[in-house]
């Protein structure tokens, strides 16, 4: 079959399993049901080996070429929902109160399925791909887990790459940049603990509520004056817990405040954490109370090697002309667990376009199934670009 013929062909179908995964939608890693038909489609297709159990409910198929050894790549699509409810009135709306597949993680899935029932069905390639089907991308880091468990050694990974939807992008049309793409998110609880008593003598005391009220105009000097303001730093304080209304005559003896740390830059975000902890430490001292630090590491900074982003380019252009590929889309203070995998080897994560839609986690959203077609093309050009027998 001539290849247009088969891609609208496989478009079609993977355009009704994306709305039946739509209508079922699960969360974080209890995804029985989306792992089965996942792991369902890709026997159908006679993948060479389908793993199942990988995090929990995470699904790998290997297809291997038929022109040859060569590098393995890992694909990678996310299959989780979020627990909010959905207000599209659509016919193939979910049909799960307070679930909904509001990021187009079904569309992720579709797409990946699709490119996996091409390449099943040609296998012109050298080498082999791994089609990675990851639970949790929405807060509980399944991607992390899965290179815990061994995904890159096991399967023989040497590169991964990734593709999300973006709103307002036209359809047909992918975005990309080079380096830092995503922010990390950290969250951290501060417990500042000093001796608490009579609010009339104070002196009496070591407050933990005034060492708390100058620690967050103090952190607030991380991003105007420590870090380059080239390089984007959010510190935002958003918690801070004291005191008693019923009791205005006491000191506290303790304090929280809370909040969390947007970086772009791996090396930034290394220096901020410890500058933070630097001034939490020094307010303490200053009042003469003592700090206690609970950092949260949230997902790290999701950077696309250089090269790789060639790569993704010269792919994306053979799908979307010249005109249809932005290689330097801005960055963003998201976050994206994908981060994981392209910590642990050189990849590149692409944008793209789904074209005049709701916002991602709005309520009112939908992933646009035109993207099909456009999203399993960019995976078989990737394939073309990177899997030439010889390479
Ligand atoms: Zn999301
Ligand atoms: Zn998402």
């Amino acid at each position: 079959m001539p290849f247009d013929e088969a891609m609208t062909e496989i478009a079609a179908a993977a355009k009704a399993w994306r709305r039946q995964l739509h209508q079922y939608p699960e969360l974080l890693f209890d995804l029985p049901k989306t792992s089965a038909l996942v792991a369902g489609k890709l026997r159908e297709f006679g993948c060479d080996e389908v793993v199942t159990g990988i995090a929990g409910t995470g699904v790998i198929g290997v297809i291997k070429g038929r022109l040859g050894a060569g590098r393995t790549l890992g694909f990678r699509a996310d299959m989780d929902a979020l627990p909010m409810s959905e207000e599209t009135n659509l016919p193939h709306a979910s049909r799960v109160a307070n679930m909904m597949h509001a990021c187009g993680h079904d569309g992720h899935t579709a797409m990946l399925l699709a490119a996996a029932r091409y390449l099943t069905a040609t296998r012109d390639f050298a080498g082999a791909v791994a089609v990675i089907f990851q639970p949790a991308e929405e807060g509980g880091g399944g991607a992390r887990v899965m290179i815990e468990e061994g995904l890159v050694e096991r399967f023989g990974i040497d590169e991964v790459y990734g593709m999300h939807n973006q709103p307002g992008l036209a359809v047909g049309s992918f975005a990309i940049r080079p380096g830092p793409m995503l922010a990390a998110g950290d969250r951290f609880v501060v417990t500042l603990n000093g001796r608490g008593g009579h609010a009339a003598y104070p002196h009496t005391t070591r407050d933990p509520l005034l060492a708390g009220a100058h620690l967050v105009g103090a952190l607030q000097t991380i991003a105007s004056r420590y870090t380059n303001p080239f390089d984007p730093v959010v510190v935002s304080v958003s918690y801070f817990s004291a005191g008693n209304p019923a009791a205005l005559n006491v000191i506290p003896a303790s304090i929280q405040i809370g909040g969390t740390i947007r970086t772009v830059d791996p090396q930034t975000r290394k220096s901020v954490e410890g500058r933070f902890r630097d001034i939490v430490n020094a307010s303490a001292t200053l009042f003469e109370t003592q700090a206690e630090i609970d950092w949260r590491a949230g997902y790290p900074v999701t950077v696309n090697d250089p090269d790789k982003t060639r790569v993704a380019i010269a792919a994306a252009r053979s799908v979307a002309g010249e005109a249809g590929v932005d290689d330097d889309w801005p960055r963003a203070m998201g976050s994206e667990d994908f981060s994981y995998m392209l910590e642990k080897r050189p990849g590149a994560m692409i944008w793209l376009g789904n074209g005049d839609s709701a916002a991602l986690h709005n309520p009112g959203y939908d992933f646009n199934d035109d993207a099909i077609i456009h999203g399993m093309r960019y995976w078989a050009a990737l394939v073309a670009e990177r899997l030439k027998p010889g390479a």
